[in-house]
Parts: structure tokens; sequence; C-alpha cells
């Protein structure tokens, strides 16, 4: 980790927490949650700032997972949420 100083949130104006979170992406009806993410997160909200290396990182990830999920969709299967992992 690069950053130099804690960001602060515009809209409380509290110190941001650098702590582990959800990230959460959507497209097209299909949601993609990649838990235990460290991010800065508001204490007030829970809002999350990522760092452009995490986003870089996960967008890789989600994009290639959206492809099977869309594919799941297309069948119409009743499953309807994958929980994947890497140890
Ligand atoms: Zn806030």
């Amino acid at each position: 980790m690069t950053t130099t100083s804690i960001p602060i949130c515009n809209e409380h104006r509290t110190l941001k927490e650098w702590q582990p979170t959800t990230f959460e992406y959507r497209e097209d009806g299909i949601s993609v949650r990649v838990p235990n993410v460290h991010a800065w997160v508001c204490p007030e909200d829970g809002e999350a700032s990522f760092t452009p290396q995490t986003v870089d990182e996960i967008i890789i990830i989600v994009r290639e997972l959206l492809e099977p999920a869309k594919r799941a969709r297309e069948r119409r299967s009743a499953l309807t949420e994958y929980i994947v992992s890497v140890s």
C-alpha cells in the first residue's frame, strides 16, 4: 500500500478506516460480490473507497465470472447464486 495519508469522507468529515469490506459489482441484472477486500471505509455509513490497484485486480476476475453467470441465466437455471473461492 502506497497511500501516504488517510482519506476523509467528504459527506461526514470523518477519517476513513482501512478495513475489510465487500466489493460489489452489478451489470445487466447480475451481481458479483467479493468479500474481505480491504478498502478505506467511512465509519458513519460504511461507504468504501477501493484503491485503483484493488479495482484493477477485481475487475479482471469480475469480467471472467460474468460469462458463466450469463450462460446460466440463458439456460434459465433455477440456481441463481454461486460462491467461488480460492485457497
Ligand atoms: Zn461518510
